[in-house]
């Protein structure tokens, strides 16, 4: 067996220089693309000698694909994937230069550190390491590394798995972003016990807008057909509309999975349950209920004209199971004037949570935290899971990171000196490799 400490120094060192390569998505299409990471990584995997393939949708916009051949081919293979971008970060808020990888506090700062070029980072390493050794793993295993997952994965996991379907066949599984991070509980009777997060679901979302249709006329004079005000009227019924509670399989598992280690339940003050959960609390609190937050408005063009028409963009966010129940409940309340138009829609993914391959990612934790926990939750946002669940494959957010009970992790993504434990990185890297090895 290889030297643990290698693996875990590559994780490191590969984190540090992808972070130093901006791919940051400004999702217009201006700005870098991911073609120099993608040129990275091949590189370090020609150099283990892999046959990686790299796709372009777009000029520039690279996704990089390659097929560990597993010992039992009539088994099901693993997806295992990151994506290559990052969202811009604004050098004059941070107090480090977000592409400088620096190392501080036992910290790696920069895009990316969490967001997800420490998961790109710690699968490299073990990839790397499987074709050095020549490990067969149980089954097959395809590692991809997405481009565009920033801007809903248009130019990368959509394209992917749309245009080159074949580069899945026989795939089951997946792994990736986000979950697999440790909480710190209060244990009931005294202590703490962590607990990794294992993300088995995530919300879907709408993009949809409204548009509201009226008399276009004279500002001069009166008029009970006013587009604006059906919009605006629209946006109040659809504001103040309350979305149901409701707690949805994996939600409900997480919360009895918490309950059992802490005694404390939900229903004796939810916003106090949510509080055990420290640095994963803003992902779960978003899986409690739909909703429906107004992001864009837009009517008319002069000052004394009326106009016929008054748009306003929703970005809903639906639980597993709810699609039609909250675009017929927005229909219904949008009104008799207004259009519901629906734009994009990103499916919910709602994995299995008894399974033969989570009891493998629970095995891979205990063996390097042997008394935590892995619960389920459901994330509030979405991942490149959406596209692959598309051809039938039940992704995870499987990112196993042991992190300090006080950090604030949920805030770090997107966020102001985005960065990560460099000992989370390795305990990762060690949690990966068991993983890959025995799944
Ligand atoms: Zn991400």
């Amino acid at each position: 067996m290889s030297d643990w400490t290698e693996l875990e120094d590559e994780a490191v060192r590969i984190t540090r220089e992808l972070i130093r390569i901006d791919t940051s998505n400004y999702g217009d299409g201006t700005g870098p693309t991911e073609r120099p990471a993608a040129e990275y990584v091949l590189g370090l995997l020609h150099e283990v000698g892999l046959d990686p393939v790299s796709l372009e949708s777009q000029p520039g916009r690279a996704s990089v694909i390659v097929r560990i051949a597993g010992a039992d081919p009539s088994r099901g293979g693993l997806v295992v994937h990151g994506h290559l971008d990052v969202v811009p970060a604004n050098a004059a808020d941070w107090s480090v230069d977000p592409f400088s990888a620096e190392e501080r506090d036992g910290m790696i700062w920069g895009r990316g550190a969490v967001d997800m070029k420490s998961m790109v980072g710690m699968v490299l390493a073990n990839l790397r390491r499987i074709a050095r050794e020549g490990i067969v793993p149980p089954r097959d295993l395809v590692f991809v590394f997405f481009a565009d997952e920033e801007q809903g994965g248009t130019w990368g996991s959509q394209w992917m798995v749309r245009e080159h379907p074949e580069l899945f066949a026989g795939c089951t599984e997946a792994i990736s972003e986000v979950g697999g991070y440790s909480v710190t509980l209060p244990v009931a009777g005294g202590g703490t016990r962590r607990a990794y997060l294992l993300q088995t679901a995530e919300k879907g979302f709408a993009w949809v807008h409204l548009r509201a249709s009226g008399r276009a006329g004279h500002g001069s004079l009166p008029n009970d057909e006013n587009a604006i005000v059906r919009l605006a009227e629209a946006i109040t019924r659809i504001n103040q509309h309350e979305w149901p509670l409701e707690y949805v399989a994996s939600v409900r598992a997480l919360f009895d999975g918490v309950t059992e280690i802490t005694g404390v339940s939900p229903d004796d003050g939810l916003e106090a349950f949510l509080d055990l959960l420290g640095g994963g609390r803003a992902f779960v609190a978003g899986t409690l209920r739909d909703s429906a937050n107004f992001t864009r408005l837009d009517a008319g063009y002069k000052n004394n004209v009326i106009p016929s028409e008054a748009t306003a963009h929703i970005d809903c966010r639906f639980l597993p199971g709810h699609q039609d129940e909250l675009l017929d409940t927005i229909r219904e309340l949008a009104g008799e004037h207004v259009d519901l138009i629906i734009d994009q829609l990103g499916i919910s993914v709602d994995a299995p949570r008894d399974s033969a391959f989570v009891a493998s990612m629970q095995a891979a934790i205990q063996a390097e935290d042997p008394d935590a926990a892995l619960l389920p939750y459901c994330l509030s946002a979405g991942t490149d899971n959406k596209a692959l669940e598309a051809l039938g494959i039940h992704g995870y957010g499987f990112v196993p990171l042991k992190l300090p009970a006080d950090l604030n992790f949920a805030m770090l993504f997107h966020g102001v000196d985005e960065r990560v434990p460099v000992d989370a990185v390795r305990f990762g890297a060690r949690v990966l490799r068991r993983l890959l090895d025995d799944c």
